[in-house]
């Protein structure tokens, strides 16, 4: 499965990408192997429509065997009460192995969901790495207490897995949404059943495939892929799964609180979707206001859950700030072969986002809204699910546009005449996941980050991200945090100790 070295040219992607063989099985219990029901999915490239190959479909049947397979491991201990340091070196070793196999993730990634290459090596492969590595070398500095109890007692909390952790991911970022959930879970010692989204279930194989490699012991670490309705819902609904760690649309999100409702109370972390302001106020520097809210909404073809999807541009520069998006895009921008290391944006990742999307450019439209670029396929690139960066203006706030999350390059802009307006606008959504607000005025910058419902908030910059920044949001936008210190906790329970030490 290693390529060697990360190919050069466009061509030597579809070289690659021709000969490569691709694995269709799930992986249970540190074995390969196909669905018990013998069930199949087509994964489908969206550059071009075709079907590259027929994925094991797992069912219920799967989810139980990889559930006690999981249970087993943690019982067993193998993974669980390994010493800290021992989970620490395997970790490690199942990161630079991830980079070790840049070139396979980058084509696996691509050619299911048409990411670009240059997206996967430049952004998701390095920060899946660094989010591992975060996690790994955070296990040794988790710590108990012991607190202040009378004399008569020594109390103190153990910070102890929680067991069997079902992972259910988007297609948007397949190998890095997988990453930001498999590190702290993990590392605080938990077993875990991962299922990825049916359109990108490659990757999640060759994560479970290099942890073995790692030395990572049988059971701790199962892949079951399928749909959502089966795969999915027998993981979350299972009597045997302590945690869902999800990331998904808002709907399914809802779902997955249901079914623990429903099951056995298991734990549920959501991380949904998003609308993300950015507020850009006339003393900004505009040069770079343009080029992130460019970056911001673009970038991942829009398929990004924080993408800044409702632009809102102070009056005095709205004309301004209009005219130098429009020519940054046309100059970031240009949708094409995702394989070709120089293209900056994919196609959508299937036929029915495509539809969604185009759906929602014809109700923006109806809407009232003026189309000022794109609207549609790009020139020459009929055939895959391509929507070229499209941007609406003299939107209002109350459109479908600027309420829904579309997950898409469409970008509305709406003029404000001031923050306060804006942030009444940002504010006015169910969502609550990212925000930001371009200014010169410190004061003005501080108000916005502390009165804005978000759980991201940027100023004067988009899209910055670190392991030691937690990522999630407020309101409908989800309840989780990914990253951090903060993600350890969410893998884990407190007990409590008391021991009699007499009077
Ligand atoms: P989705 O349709 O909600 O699916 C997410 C995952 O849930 C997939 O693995 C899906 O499997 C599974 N699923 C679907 N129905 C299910 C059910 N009834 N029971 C159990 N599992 C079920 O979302 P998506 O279309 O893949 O991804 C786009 C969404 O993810 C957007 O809303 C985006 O904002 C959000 N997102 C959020 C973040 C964040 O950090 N907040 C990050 C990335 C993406 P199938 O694909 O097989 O149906
Ligand atoms: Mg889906």
């Amino acid at each position: 499965m290693q390529i060697s070295s990360i190919p050069a040219t466009a061509a030597d992607w579809h070289r690659l990408a021709d000969g490569y063989s691709y694995e269709t099985r799930m992986f249970i219990d540190g074995a390969l192997c196909d669905a018990a029901e013998g069930g199949r999915y087509e994964s489908v490239n969206p550059a071009t429509g075709r079907v590259i190959a027929a994925m094991s479909a797992g069912t219920q049947v799967d989810v139980d065997r990889a559930v006690a397979a999981a249970r087993r491991a943690f019982r067993a201990g193998v993974w669980s009460r390994l010493a800290p340091r021992g989970r620490m070196d395997v970790l490690l070793r199942f990161a630079d192995l991830i980079a070790a196999h840049a070139a396979d993730f980058a084509l696996l990634d691509s050619v299911e969901m048409g990411k670009t290459v240059s997206g996967m090596l430049g952004f998701d492969i390095p920060s899946a790495v660094a989010n591992i590595r975060f996690a790994a070398e955070a296990i040794d500095k988790v710590e108990g207490a012991v607190t202040a109890t009378a004399r008569s007692a020594l109390h103190y909390t153990l910070r102890q897995p929680l067991g069997v952790v079902g992972l259910i991911v988007p297609w948007n970022y397949p190998m890095l949404m997988a990453s930001w959930k498999l590190g702290p879970a993990l590392a605080m010692g938990n077993s875990v059943v991962l299922k990825p989204a049916q359109q990108s279930g490659m990757s999640a194989v060759l994560l479970a495939r290099l942890f073995a490699e790692a030395g990572g012991p049988a059971g701790v670490f199962n892949v079951v892929n399928g749909s959502g309705a089966r795969a999915g819902q027998a993981l979350a609904r299972h009597m045997d799964v302590d945690k869902i760690g999800f990331t998904g649309s808002v709907p399914v999100g809802g779902l997955m609180m249901r079914y623990a409702g429903e099951s056995n109370l298991k734990h549920v972390t959501t991380e949904c979707g998003g609308k993300s302001p950015q507020v850009i106020l006339a003393d900004c520097d505009l040069d770079r206001a343009v080029d992130n809210a460019v970056h911001g909404i673009y970038s991942n073809q829009g398929e990004v859950c924080a993408a800044g999807s409702r632009i809102m541009v102070e009056r005095a520069i709205h004309e301004e700030f209009l005219q130098r998006f429009i020519d940054r895009t046309a100059a970031l921008y240009r949708p094409g072969d995702p394989l070709d290391p120089a293209c900056g944006m994919g196609p959508l990742v299937d036929d029915r986002q495509h539809r969604t999307v185009c759906g929602y450019i014809a109700r923006g439209l109806e809407e009232g809204a003026r189309l000022a670029m794109g609207g549609g396929a790009p020139e020459g690139l009929e055939e895959g699910f391509y929507v070229a960066p499209t941007l609406f203006t003299e939107a209002h706030n109350d459109m479908t546009i600027a309420q829904e999350e579309i997950f898409g390059p469409v970008g509305v802009v709406m003029p404000i005449d001031d923050m306060e307006q804006g942030l009444e606008l940002a504010n006015s959504s169910i969502f609550g996941l990212g925000a930001s607000v371009w200014t010169g005025d410190l004061a003005r910058a501080h108000r916005f980050a502390r009165d804005v419902e978000s759980g991201m908030v940027w100023v004067n910059t988009f899209f910055d991200q670190d392991p030691t920044a937690p990522w999630g949001g407020v309101k409908q936008s989800g309840n989780g945090r990914d990253k951090c210190r903060e993600a350890l906790n969410q893998y884990s329970q407190i007990k409590s100790v008391w021991v009699h030490l007499g009077d």
